[in-house]
């Protein structure tokens, strides 16, 4: 922990090896040939990359690292690493030398079978692939283990399925800039070669102290607490209290962006002002993979930070009950070569136009594959969030604004848009659609996709998940409507003619996709019932959608998944569902077996004794008799519930793997774990605070 003062400026990107240290130190002709690499997506050569991989073993050794690894990220939800050393055989010198190939650096081969691979492993080889994507750039970490240059990797079989979150990223990002490209050229841009996908993706999570942590089995093994009462409201929050509390998550704060910022992540910061626990990390948007790559690098940055300052950091999207979860809002926009943003609304009528288009074919998009959208958010922490009163609501619609609103209203109804709305006062006379001032787009914070003025923000992804997927799935689908949209344009005789019509006929026909009201009413979830949207509650109802005759055609067409390796994930998700749960379940049963039971009994007894002497001394045990009885009903229907989720979490585990058990821990052990915490937490708020085994949410979230 530093309390000097550093200047960003010197230290941002130290250990990335990034564009100007490639400049500096590769020769000029192997320079020039990465970046046709990197520009064009070509293979790159050996030759070259040995060269590459010598330089960047030469800087990473000057950096102090003795180890490189091949960063990628499996389908486990983390990010895996193969190390391997610089260091070649001794030398008859007894000397080592340190060396790293191009084949080292472009290629490794890890065993692909200790990875989730949901049956492809089965039919292929088990051995995988992973390939750097030269496209981000190679970093060393520092940390315990020493320095580490990292290799920003793709993961593949070894015949090219896909069994990692990069792999299809990268795939996805190719379909949307090629259609994208084309679009472009309709509405005769010349000059832009390359558009790709930008995110940034915001990460909110939670800081606890290490050693209340540490007396939560429920926190560390399943990232949530099983058990645990509301506390009163505003406990303990005395203006001192907080200023120290403060200090300590600054200084975090500040450590966290110090590391961040060395490995090239332009992370901001923020405190949350809602509850001293929660806080909120953004980076400056990013190429789509790249912004992946940071993302898992901010994830791993605060729980490391967080335990040098004695905290832990809870990524898990619902760590408490009854208070705010935490997600990862995914902004999301289609940037050119040279500086152009897809969602930009124009100046100028014609290109509103391009950006009316470009709208109401997003419009089309979710509204068609909603259920894709959902699925890509699916994770058993986000069940105890969407629709929970708070996060957005599981149901998938657009938020576009009032202005955008109106214009599309106008689109449909008259067939032009002649005016807009300006902070309520109605513009006339400007034809299309002038001038829509960012700062108009009020903020609906309760819309899952929302358009915030450049940009669009999916906000149902989980806290702890990678962006990978949601990006995949946006990417995608955007990719589709482009290309049909440049399929009826390309063969139009009158192109004005055409667009326009285009864009009303997108307008209409996915109108019902558009709502701008509250998201979090009762009334949303009856209207959106009436409109025919999809309201998919549960990571195991989402899953299905990922394997229907729309998906496989979708991903296939624009060669994203073939419908094997949609297949395969959807395998992997049903399993990792039943794993978490099982985990939880069992977590729970450890904790009322071996710990709240024990108390409570210790409790009664202390009861028990407290009536009989009371009662000795003549004096009247009304009191003591009536807390004695409560709290004895109460376990009497702890101990029922916890024999009910011991039976059937056994059921489970003898269930079929995948579907069958998946919907079975759904069905059955989850109301079960619920029904056991209800006494349990209801004891919690009658028992001596002394006699609970653990510490409290008070305790958790007020005393970090
Ligand atoms: P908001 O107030 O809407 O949350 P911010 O300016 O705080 O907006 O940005 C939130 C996140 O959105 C940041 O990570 C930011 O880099 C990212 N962002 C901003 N513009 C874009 C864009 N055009 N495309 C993708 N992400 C963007
Ligand atoms: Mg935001």
């Amino acid at each position: 922990m530093s309390t000097e003062l550093v200047n960003v400026a010197d230290i941002f990107g130290e250990n990335v090896f990034n564009d100007t240290v490639m400049q500096e130190r590769l020769p000029k002709k192997i320079y020039k040939n990465l970046k046709k690499t990197i520009e064009e997506g070509k293979e790159l050569d050996l030759e070259t990359a040995d060269v590459i991989a010598h330089e960047m073993k030469e800087w990473a050794i000057e950096k102090g690292a003795t180890h490189y690894t091949h960063w990628f990220q499996p389908l486990t939800g983390v990010t895996a690493e193969k190390h391997d050393s610089f260091i070649s055989a001794p030398l008859p010198s007894g000397k080592v030398l340190m060396s790293f190939s191009g084949k080292e650096l472009i290629k490794g081969e890890p065993d692909a079978s200790s990875f989730p691979s949901g049956g492809l492993r089965a039919t292929f080889e088990a051995r995988g692939y992973t390939a750097w994507d030269c496209t981000s750039p190679a970093f060393v970490r520092k940390d315990a283990a020493g320095a580490t240059l990292c290799i920003p990797t793709a993961f593949c079989s070894y015949k090219g399925e896909a069994l990692d979150q990069k792999t299809p990223l990268l795939r996805s990002m190719e379909a949307v800039g090629a259609q994208s490209l084309r679009l472009l050229r309709l509405f005769g841009n010349t000059t832009s070669k390359k558009v790709t996908p930008s995110v940034g993706p915001e990460q909110e999570y939670f800081l606890v102290d290490a050693e209340k942590f540490k007396q939560r089995k429920d926190l560390i093994y399943t990232g949530r607490t099983l058990f645990g009462a509301m506390p009163p409201k505003g406990q303990e929050l005395d203006d001192h209290y907080f200023g120290t509390i403060r200090q300590r998550i600054a200084a975090f704060m500040k450590d966290v962006n110090e590391e961040l910022w060395k490995v090239g992540v332009s992370s901001k910061t923020q405190h949350n002002e809602v509850a001293p626990a929660q806080h909120e990390l953004a980076p400056i948007y990013a190429e789509a993979n790249i912004a992946v790559d940071h993302n898992h690098l901010v994830m791993q940055t605060l729980k490391r930070v967080a335990s040098q300052h004695g905290m832990k950091c809870l990524l898990h999207e619902k760590p408490f009950a009854g208070v705010n979860g935490s997600g990862k809002h995914n902004n999301w926009s289609l940037t050119t070569d040279d500086g152009i943003n897809m969602l930009e609304p124009g100046k100028t009528p014609h290109e509103n136009t391009q950006f009316l288009l470009v709208l109401t074919c997003i419009l089309k998009a979710v509204n068609r594959h909603a259920d894709l959208l959902r699925e890509s958010a699916a994770d058993p922490g986000n069940d105890h969030r969407l629709g929970a009163n708070e996060a957005p609501p599981a149901i998938i619609s657009v938020f576009l604004g009032e202005q955008l609103e109106d214009v599309l209203e106008q689109l449909i109804s008259t067939g032009e848009a002649t005016h807009s709305l300006k902070g309520g006062k109605l513009e006339t006379g400007v034809k299309t659609l002038p001038d829509l001032a960012k700062d108009a787009t009020d903020r609906n914070r309760t819309s899952p996709f929302a358009f915030t003025g450049n940009k669009f923000e999916f906000r149902m992804v989980g806290s702890r998940d990678s962006v990978a997927a949601p990006n995949v799935v946006i990417n995608t689908i955007v990719a589709e409507a482009f290309a049909e949209a440049c399929g009826v344009l390309e063969k139009a005789d009158d192109f004005d003619m055409a667009v326009h019509d285009l864009i009303k006929e997108y307008a209409i026909e996915n109108q019902k996709i558009v709502f701008n009201g509250d998201g979090y009413s009762e009334a949303w979830v009856e209207e959106a019932k009436r409109r025919g949207l999809p309201n998919i509650t549960s990571m195991v109802e989402a899953i299905p959608a990922m394997t229907t005759d729309k998906a496989v055609e979708l991903f296939e067409k624009f060669n994203v998944f073939t419908k094997a390796e949609l297949e395969s994930r959807a395998e992997i998700q049903y399993e990792s569902y039943a794993k978490a749960i099982n985990i939880e379940a069992r977590t729970m049963i450890d904790m009322a077996s071996k710990q709240i039971i024990p108390a409570i009994m210790r409790y009664t007894k202390t009861l028990a004794d407290t009536v009989i002497s009371v009662r000795e001394a003549g004096a009247d045990t009304t009191v003591q008799s009536e807390l004695l009885t409560e709290v004895s009903n109460l376990l009497v229907e702890t101990k029922n519930a916890l024999n009910v989720l011991i039976q059937v979490t056994d059921t489970a585990a003898e269930k079929e793997e995948g579907e069958v058990q998946a919907n079975y821990y759904h069905s059955d052990v989850v109301p079960a774990m619920d029904n056991l915490r209800a006494p349990v937490d209801q004891l919690e708020m009658i028992v001596d605070k002394d006699v609970w085994p653990m510490p409290s949410y008070g305790d958790l979230i007020f005393e970090v």
